[in-house]
């Protein structure tokens, strides 16, 4: 099959298995070329396959000679298509890390369920005894929770009010002012079951009744905050009431895993390129002029040096674990940084269709996106006839 990108919305609908492999083995090479980190040795990294969870989880095995158990929900290739992204990526980095006498293997399926949840613990007690990092790293759009088999949605919507800003197609570079009415109740509700603690708090609760969490064990999930642009759709948004839920079950579940020393932390990461930040309006639009700047002030960061530095210098650095004042790990520093945002805010206010590609870094943002599908890698021939069907 000859595989070239299939682009529908912010999604591709196709993904290339040597062009993920590459990405996988940039990823690695950074982090390998980075002094290795005195970290965890047996990790369980949920939401494994692409942007956060899988830099987690190559960060874990590559520079703290981790052993990986990845979970995650992607499909293999049919007939008709190939495989998703994640799944290339996967069955490459397992290849890496068995290459290199690292243990690593994944489980597909949905992590919102009992049955996931049951699987994990059998391998982690077959093969593992106990794991002393859980990264929790997932964003869908829905949920099923695994007691009432109630379904919730998602919704990327801000609250109380009404909210217009610009937006680009980072396709076609066209700017345009989108308007967001406000969530109801309902719709929040449903985005904090399906983005916020609770589903966390069962895997940890789960784990640990089960006696597979170690002495000390630390459990992370990712957050993130953003600047004033964004606020009404992100922070003060339904996504934003979620990852309030989520910073709230760190604090509950220190309390709980007190008798084992565990500690779970929410680590607030940077705006990068992933599958999901590309759904959010208006997002990609302040991620292009930021990685402008960004990259101009040598401060650019994507997934793999942002997990590296997570893990070097915050969690597993000499000394006590790196947090703000509301006990958060904070790796959006240099996003955050005044001189970066001060650029930003005053870009934004100039941006239009007429300048997106001179004013911000749009080109960056095109060839970050379809990376995470395998496309554009220089390394890899985009003619040639590759076989679909990669096992994990
Ligand atoms: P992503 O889309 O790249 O990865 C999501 C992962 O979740 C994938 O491995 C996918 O297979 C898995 N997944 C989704 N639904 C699943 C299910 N039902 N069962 C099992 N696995 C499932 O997303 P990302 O951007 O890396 O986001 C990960 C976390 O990082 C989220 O909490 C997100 O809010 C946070 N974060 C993202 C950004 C950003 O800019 N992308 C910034 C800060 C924080």
């Amino acid at each position: 099959m000859i595989i070239q990108p299939k682009i529908r919305g912010f999604i591709c609908t196709t993904a290339h298995p040597l062009g993920c492999a590459a990405h996988v083995d940039e990823q690695i090479a950074y982090v390998t070329s980075r002094p290795p980190i005195k970290g965890p040795k047996r990790v369980l990294v949920i939401g494994a396959s692409t942007g956060y969870g899988l830099a987690s989880r190559i960060a874990a095995a590559f520079s703290s000679g981790a052993a990986t158990l990845g979970v995650f929900f992607e499909k293999p290739a049919s007939d008709l298509r190939t495989a998703t992204a994640g799944w290339y990526n996967t069955a490459a980095f397992e290849k890496q890390a068995r290459d290199a006498g690292l243990y690593a293997k994944s489980i597909n399926g949905d992590a919102f369920s009992d049955a996931v949840k049951a699987e994990t613990i059998e391998t982690i007690k077959k093969d593992l005894g106990q794991v002393d990092l859980v990264v929790y790293s997932l964003a869908s759009p829905r949920r099923t929770h695994p007691k009432t088999g109630e379904t919730f949605v998602s919704a990327l919507k801000p609250i109380g009010k009404v909210y217009q800003n610009k937006t680009v197609n980072f396709h076609t570079g066209e700017v345009s002012v989108v308007t967001l009415e406000p969530a109801s109740d309902d719709e929040i509700q449903q985005t904090v079951h399906v983005m916020g603690g609770e589903d966390w708090s069962m895997w940890i609760h789960e784990l640990r009744a089960a006696g597979v969490l170690a002495e000390g064990v630390v459990t992370l999930a990712y957050s993130y905050i953003g600047p004033e642009v964004t606020k009404a759709v992100y922070r003060d948004g339904t996504i934003g009431r979620a990852k309030d839920d989520l910073e709230a079950t760190a604090h509950a579940l220190t309390k709980e895993m007190s008798d084992i020393g565990g500690k779970a932390y929410v680590s607030v990461n940077k705006a990068v390129v992933t599958q999901s930040s590309s759904a959010i309006p208006v997002v990609p639009l302040y991620i292009s002029l930021l990685f402008r700047v960004m990259k101009e002030k040598g401060l650019h960061e994507g997934c793999t040096e942002q997990m590296y530095r997570l893990f070097a210098d915050r969690l597993y650095r000499d000394g006590d674990v790196l947090v703000d004042e509301q006990g958060r790990i904070r790796m959006d520093d240099y996003e955050m940084r005044d001189d970066v945002q001060e650029i930003v805010s005053s870009l934004w206010g100039q941006v239009d269709t007429k300048n997106v590609e001179v004013l911000s870094d749009l080109g960056g943002y095109r060839s970050e996106f379809l990376k995470l599908f395998g496309f554009g890698l220089d390394e890899v021939d985009y003619e040639e006839d590759v076989d679909p069907n990669v096992g994990l």
